[in-house]
């Protein structure tokens, strides 16, 4: 954080990721920092040189391009005083962010509680490299609240949530989670993509770790790839520790559209939650349409905890319509003007894809009927989007099979 941290606190949300992070009479007037392209960083004696070997590990100092430039620095520490972070640790993706964070405390012999509605790729690196490196994984309800006590080990190191859960919505309750976590020292972390610092701080809910996958609502544009990792000051070094040992590097054009994005998150953030907000309404409004998946709905799970910890809601949910022969899906699909099919999320544009939760969830069972479409709700104009969801329905209902 800058020296004039209990000024900065005073600052808004959206004044700060207006300012944050750059300083226009350091560099020429210009006012975005400029883009730091390098590897080697020149030391004009001795003395600096061996010195920086002390830099090594610690915050915010310039010693190799591996381990961070002045355009890092500037996203990073951005980013921990949006989140009330002590420092934010940059990797090349969302899942680098996620698998660093895990590593960084779980070894051969180690347990980690991980929850069952964890994105995919989360769960693909729990099942096929975390058991073969040895660390025991359970998975447990999002739901679980303070019976998360039964399933702790003597080994466990780590309590990953992701809140809302991937493609279903469940809300978890961090703060009950955290009170067990810190009965028994266990650090805690949380996939925060969805909801970004604007509408949640998992830092302010003593969670140690807040995990965000960058390249959705911080990039905001589709077109980098990024991750940001948020700590508490006693996980910092730990953290930072494991990213560079892992060799993690990135793009420093990449970090510079992180920086650009987070200027506009909060207007961007804002009109995708009316966006999504107007959509779901209408869907759940729609013959075709049995159940709106949406943590601003009361018939989420979850929705009391979403209702008393968050402050708003994103562009991502789902919706479940009724069951139809894959036929009358992809008819509703390929046919669709405006909501394209494509994984990833929290770009201008409006996405669209089916989901099956049913095929990964091991600790809970999916037993609603019926299938289960994600949207991802862009800035496009709301009537237009209606407009093509409402012929993909008809589509959905009308084919003839
Ligand atoms: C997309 C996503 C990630 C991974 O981010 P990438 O940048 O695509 O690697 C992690 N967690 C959640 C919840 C996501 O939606």
């Amino acid at each position: 954080m800058s020296d004039n941290a209990s000024e900065q606190e005073r600052l808004g949300f959206d004044t700060r990721s207006v300012h944050n992070g750059r300083d226009p009479r350091l560099q020429g007037g210009m006012v975005n920092s400029p883009v730091y392209h390098g590897s080697t960083v020149i030391y004009p004696t001795l003395e600096e040189l061996e010195l920086s070997r002390l830099d090594h590990d610690a915050k915010g100092k310039v010693v190799y391009g591996r381990l961070g430039s002045p355009s890092t620095f500037a996203l990073e520490n951005a980013m921990a005083d949006l989140e009330n972070g002590f420092g934010s640790i940059s990797v090349s993706s969302g899942l680098a962010a996620v698998t660093t964070s895990i590593l960084a405390f779980a070894g051969s012999g180690d347990h980690v509680l991980m929850v069952d509605t964890a994105y995919g790729p989360t769960r693909a690196f729990c099942d096929g490299f975390l058991r073969k490196i040895g660390v025991d994984v359970t998975y447990y309800d999002p739901l679980v609240g303070e019976n998360i006590e039964p399933m702790i080990k003597s080994n466990t190191k780590l309590i990953f949530m992701e809140s809302p859960g991937s493609m279903t919505f469940e809300v978890q309750d961090a703060p009950k989670i955290v009170s067990i976590a810190n009965k028994y020292g266990i650090t805690t972390a949380l996939d925060n993509s969805w909801a970004t610092p604007l509408f949640y701080k998992p830092l302010d809910f003593g969670i140690n770790i807040s995990v965000t996958a960058a390249t959705k609502y911080i990039v905001g544009h589709a077109d980098a790839m990024l991750g940001l990792i948020t700590t508490d000051e006693k996980s910092f070094y730990l953290v930072k520790k494991c990213r560079d040992l892992l060799g993690q590097s990135l793009a420093p054009d990449d970090v510079y559209l992180g920086t650009r994005g987070m200027r506009t998150l909060a207007v961007r953030v804002r009109q995708h939650q009316h966006q999504a907000l107007a959509l779901a309404e209408w869907l759940s409004g729609h013959n075709e349409v049995l159940e709106v998946l949406h943590p601003a709905f009361a018939n989420c799970p979850g929705h009391d905890i979403w209702a008393r910890d968050f402050k708003g809601s994103t562009g991502l949910f789902s919706f479940i319509i009724k069951p139809r022969p894959k036929k009358a899906l992809a008819n509703m699909l390929d046919h669709m003007k405006l909501f394209s099919m494509g994984f990833s999320w929290g770009g201008f544009e409006s996405l669209i894809v089916p989901q099956y939760p049913e095929k990964s969830r091991t600790a809970t069972s999916w037993e609603k009927q019926g299938q289960v479409i994600r949207v991802h709700v862009g800035l496009e104009d709301i009537e237009d989007l209606i407009c093509d969801m409402e012929s993909g329905l008809r589509r959905y209902a009308e084919t003839n099979i």
